[in-house]
């Protein structure tokens, strides 16, 4: 029998499964503290439970942590592994390392529906949501867990088409019975889902990201089919329309591509599109992936593009790009291991 798994649980459902399996009321509280606040591997390490409940317990359930199947490593200390998930399909996490922070970004779902057309991630096809075990268990089985400091969204998939297991991994972050992070460690990236967007912004309080990279309809549409459906104008709105608090911070994803999206109209538009909204922007040079048709615009383009938005009082960063030698690009590696499999 395939036993179910611990790790990734929130605290209400370990209670729901210690009163199935007649346990005292604490023991669910001792169960999330050996699973987020103390390294076991294994239900007989849980040595302040008693042994008839280790046993109960461990006929049924497993902690659930699997390791990376492999990895690759930048000359510039970027490290990408792959996790085998939803039985041979294959996710990417990376690990960036920085000065003062290190950083882990992670998928959210295999593949992915949302075809944007820049995308090797979105050119595999969606093969599955991944729960909430498997989102965590990126960050817990990273060799490099103790160092982290701040986590992201940013992966495979989309986060806000898998909200509710997104959401689940989220609130065993942050709370005080989980890994007691702050929620100011963590953004999560959307491409603008309006059936959800409004949850996440209620239901968690973790920074938000929306992949903009063009301010203009049309445009968009061709980039990022969600256009058709969910316009950025209408995200937009929603966000206008919540109460953010002062910690928490909205931030736009900006892929410049060269000749495209990187012209003084664009920087106009995305002034008067972005009025009103307190926010920064961040510019992502744009990195050819194999058959792409999109060009990679230069230094001298991006920098004079980000300082243009800052001359309109957006607040613009230029994010370095890490790992271009180990196609750190979010889906490169794992459609390279599906094309072997
Ligand atoms: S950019 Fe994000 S939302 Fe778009 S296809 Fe890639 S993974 Fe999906």
């Amino acid at each position: 029998m395939q036993k179910e798994k611990l790790y990734g649980k929130t605290l209400n459902e370990l209670v729901a499964v210690t009163k199935r399996l007649g346990m005292p009321g604490f023991a669910a509280k001792q169960i999330a503290d050996w699973l987020y606040k103390k390294e076991i591997r294994s239900v007989e390490e849980m040595t302040n439970l008693s042994k008839r409940m280790r046993e109960l317990l461990g006929q049924e359930y497993e902690i659930g942590l699997s390791e990376p199947v492999s990895s690759a490593e930048s000359t510039d200390g970027t490290k990408k592994y792959l996790y085998k998930v939803l039985n041979n399909k294959y996710i990417e996490t990376a690990y960036i390392p920085e000065t003062d922070r290190a950083t882990i970004c992670v998928s959210s779902q295999a593949g992915c529906k949302m075809g944007c057309v820049f995308c090797m991630t979105g050119k595999q096809g969606f093969q599955g949501n991944l729960t909430s075990n498997e989102i965590l268990n990126q960050f817990r089985s990273l060799p490099e867990f103790r160092n982290l400091t701040n986590m992201v969204y940013m992966g495979m998939g989309e986060p806000l088409d898998n909200i509710n297991e997104v959401l689940k991994s989220l609130e065993i972050l942050t709370s005080e019975w989980g890994y007691g992070w702050s929620p100011t460690r963590i953004t999560v990236s959307t491409i603008g889902l309006l059936s959800t967007i409004k949850e996440f912004l209620e239901r968690s309080r973790c920074h938000l990201a929306v992949s903009l990279h063009s301010p203009f309809d049309e445009e968009r549409r061709k980039l990022m089919p969600i256009q058709r459906t969910n316009s950025v104008k209408d995200v937009l709105d929603v966000i206008r329309n919540f109460d953010f608090n002062s910690q928490r911070r909205v931030s736009f994803e900006y892929i410049l591509f060269k000749d495209m999206n990187d012209t003084p109209r664009h920087v106009k538009e995305l002034a008067r599109i972005l009025n009103g909204i307190k926010c920064r922007i961040n510019l992502i040079r744009f990195h050819p992936v194999p058959g792409s048709l999109f060009r990679s615009p230069g230094v001298d383009a991006v920098n004079d593009f980000k300082e243009a938005l800052n001359d309109k009082g957006i607040l613009t960063t230029v994010r370095a790009s890490r790992g271009v030698d180990i196609q750190a690009a979010c889906g490169l590696l794992s459609t390279l291991e599906l094309n072997k499999t």
